[in-house]
């Protein structure tokens, strides 16, 4: 190889180095709006959503000892939805629950509004 054969290969390499970093930046570049998005900004708070029904061994019928959504502090009744005039909310599961409905999330409305009254 010649002076001037390795001359233009170390060119060629400057060359294709510098290409390479400068793809490199691009890349960077471009990625970083899109990470950004995806990541919460700092102090920013995680939304909570609701638990989903298997989660909780949702059932649509009352355990063995009555209990039920109708009696829980985590319902909320409803006039229409997935089981008709006894839908209703609840306040740790997704979708629509029922007054005869029942899962281990189940807490006496009674015991809280006790505690509510300092007794
Ligand atoms: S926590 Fe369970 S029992 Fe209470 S309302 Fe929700 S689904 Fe019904």
């Amino acid at each position: 190889m010649t002076d001037s054969t390795q001359a233009m290969s170390r060119r060629a390499a400057l060359t294709r180095g510098a290409t390479l970093l400068a793809a490199i930046a691009v890349t960077v570049v471009g990625v970083q709006p899109a990470f950004a998005e995806a990541t919460p900004a700092a102090g920013a708070k995680k939304k909570k959503g609701k638990a989903a029904k298997d989660d909780f061994y949702f059932q649509d019928t009352p355990d063995d000892s009555g209990k039920s959504c109708k009696g829980c502090i985590n319902f909320t009744p409803k006039s229409s939805g997935l089981f008709g005039a006894d839908s209703g909310d609840c306040a740790l599961l997704e979708g629509d629950v029922c007054v005869h409905c029942y899962c281990q999330g189940w807490t006496d409305k009674r015991d809280a509004g006790a505690k509510r009254a300092g007794t």
